[in-house]
C-alpha cells in the first residue's frame, strides 16, 4: 500500500481526462501532472486513495519522444492550458482516440466510420473570448490572468499564446483605471471588493471588440473615464458591465449594465453575420467552427424540404447555418439574450424561415410534440441537430427525439463520454452511428468537438 511523500519510479502509459499522465507501479494507478505517455519518472505520491494516487514529477528519468517545450514560460503553472508539452500532432492523435475509444466502450458503438481529425492550422492565438480573473495579490498588487491549476490563486499573465493578441492592452488600461480611481478588486474568501473578472471577446472576422467586467456590486465608480481609455483602442465596440454578488465560482451573472455601444458584437461565420451579446454562447475558435457547422449543414443532408429542429441552438449559429438549405428551422435555447439574438440574427441575414423558442430543449420539445399529437397532427422532424453542455441530452429531450423519429440526428459534442452515453440511447432505440468526425477546436488544451450523423434503421 501507498502513502502521501512515498517516491516510486514509473513509466507513463496514457492521458488523463484532465491531461495528467497515467501510470502504474505494482498495479496501483497513480495520476501526475505534466508527465506524458513515453515518460519515465520519478514521482512523489501527494495524495494516496486506495485504489489509485495522485503524484507529482520529482525528475523526468527518461523523456517521451513526443514531449516539447511548451512556448509558454507559464504553461505547467497556469491552468488555462494542459497540454503545451505535447506536441500538437500528438494531441490530435491523443483526442481522436479518446473519442473513439468512448464511443466504442460507453456507446458500444460499431461499424461507424471515424474522420481523421480536423486540426488547426495555427494551435496558438486561435481565441475569441477570454475570461481572466482579477485578484489582489501578495505582494500588494492587482493580478489579472489565469488561476493557477486547480486552485484560484490567479497568475499574471503579460502575454497569452492561445487567447486573441492584444488583450493584455486591454488588460493593462483597466488596471490602470482601478489604480488611479482606487477600485478594489474581488476576494473571494471574505466575498468583499468590486471587480471580479474581465471577459474580452472579439468578433475575429469584424475585429469588433467587446468588454464586460464583472463586478460585485451594481455601478463602477470610474466608468466614464474607464469608457473614454478603452474606446481608445481601435475597434472597441462594446462596453459593459455584468453584476454578480454571488458567491462561488460562477463567472457571469444575470444582469448587463451597458457603458458603450449597443451592448453587443457582431462577427460573420462563412457567410452569416452574428450579433453576440455578453451572456450568449458563441465557439471560442473561429476558424474551426466553419469547419464544424459545414460538417453539421453535411450530415443534415438538407434538400430544402426539411423541418428541421436545432436544440441548444445558442445564437441561432447552427439553425441559421441551415436555415438557407431547409424548408423550415426551429432553434430551442435557454438564455433569453442569446434567443433574442438568434431572432435578430435571422433578420439581419434576411432569413425568414427560422423561429426561436426560450426554455429549456428537454421541456420544449415535449410540450410541443404533446400539444401537436393532441392537435392531430403528426408532431414529426425530418432532422434534429443538438449541441448541448458537457452534460449531454436529458433522457425527456431524448424519448422525445426518438418520438418525432427524424431520418437524421446530427449531435454536437463537447464531451465524448456523454455523446457516448447518448449514443448508446439513440442506437438501442432505432438508430444507427454512421459517421464520426472530430475537430480540435481547443488546441493546447484537453477538450475536443465531435460531432456525428445517426440515421434511422429503417429507412
Ligand atoms: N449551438 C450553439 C450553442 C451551443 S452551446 C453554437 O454552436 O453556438 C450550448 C448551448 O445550450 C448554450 O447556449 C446554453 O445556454 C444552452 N443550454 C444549456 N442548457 C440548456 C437546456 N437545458 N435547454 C436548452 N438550451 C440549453
Amino acid at each position: 500500500m501507498f502513502k502521501k511523500n512515498d517516491v516510486c519510479i514509473l513509466e507513463i502509459d496514457d492521458i488523463g481526462t484532465n491531461g495528467e499522465g497515467i501510470g502504474k507501479v505494482d498495479g496501483y494507478t497513480l495520476f501526475i501532472k505534466d508527465a506524458l505517455p513515453g515518460d519515465r519518472v520519478e514521482a512523489k505520491i501527494m495524495k494516496a486513495n486506495k485504489n489509485f494516487g495522485y503524484a507529482r514529477v520529482q525528475k523526468i528519468l527518461t523523456s517521451s519522444p513526443d514531449r516539447v517545450e511548451p512556448v509558454c514560460p507559464v504553461a505547467s503553472k497556469c491552468g488555462g492550458c494542459q497540454l503545451q508539452h505535447l506536441s500538437y500532432e500528438k494531441q490530435l492523435e491523443f483526442k481522436e482516440n479518446k473519442v473513439k475509444n468512448n464511443l466504442e466502450r460507453i456507446g458500444k458503438a460499431k461499424d461507424f466510420v471515424m474522420h481523421p481529425i480536423m486540426g488547426m492550422d495555427n494551435p496558438y492565438h486561435y481565441r475569441n473570448k477570454a475570461q481572466y480573473p482579477v485578484r489582489m495579490g501578495n505582494d500588494g498588487n492587482i493580478h489579472m490572468g489565469f488561476y493557477a491549476g486547480r486552485t484560484h490563486s490567479v497568475i499574471e499573465t503579460e502575454k497569452c499564446y492561445i487567447d486573441t493578441e492584444g488583450n493584455d492592452e486591454i488588460l493593462k488600461l483597466i488596471k490602470e483605471n482601478m489604480i488611479a480611481n482606487n477600485v478594489s478588486c474581488y476576494d473571494e474568501e471574505k466575498h468583499k471588493g468590486l471587480v471580479r473578472h474581465i471577459l474580452i471577446r472579439k468578433g475575429f472576422a469584424t475585429s469588433e471588440i467587446m468588454v464586460c467586467i464583472v463586478i460585485n456590486g451594481k455601478t463602477y465608480p470610474a466608468a466614464e473615464s474607464l469608457v473614454t481609455a478603452l474606446t481608445k483602442i481601435p475597434g472597441m465596440t462594446s462596453v459593459c458591465l455584468n453584476v454578480n454578488r454571488e458567491k462561488g465560482n460562477v463567472i457571469l451573472g444575470k444582469e448587463i449594465i451597458n457603458l458603450y455601444g449597443k451592448g453587443y458584437i457582431t462577427d460573420t461565420i462563412g457567410d452569416v453575420k452574428f450579433q453576440i451579446s455578453p451572456l450568449a454562447f458563441y465557439q471560442v475558435n473561429p476558424a474551426q467552427t466553419v469547419k464544424l457547422y459545414e460538417t453539421a449543414l453535411k450530415y443534415a443532408g438538407l434538400t430544402g424540404k426539411e423541418t428541421v429542429w436545432d436544440l441548444y441552438c445558442g445564437i441561432g449559429t447552427i439553425s441559421l447555418f441551415l436555415a438557407k438549405s431547409a424548408l423550415h428551422v426551429k432553434g430551442v435555447e435557454i438564455i433569453s439574450e442569446a434567443i433574442e439574438n438568434a431572432r435578430n440574427n435571422a433578420k439581419l441575414n434576411h432569413i425568414d424561415n427560422a423561429e426561436f423558442y426560450v426554455g429549456k430543449a428537454e421541456e420544449v420539445l415535449p410540450k410541443y410534440y404533446d400539444e401537436q399529437r393532441a392537435a392531430g397532427n403528426n408532431a414529426t422532424a425530418d432532422v434534429i441537430v443538438v449541441d448541448p453542455p458537457r452534460k449531454g441530452c436529458d433522457i425527456k429531450l431524448r424519448e422525445t427525439m426518438v418520438k418525432m423519429s427524424p431520418e437524421r440526428i446530427v449531435y454536437v459534442s463537447c464531451d465524448s463520454a456523454t455523446l457516448a452515453r447518448d449514443v448508446e440511447y439513440f442506437t438501442a432505440n432505432g438508430y444507427k452511428l454512421v459517421e464520426v468526425q472530430t475537430v480540435d477546436m481547443f488546441g493546447m488544451g484537453v477538450h475536443i468537438e465531435t460531432i456525428v450523423a445517426l440515421h434511422r434503421t429503417d429507412l
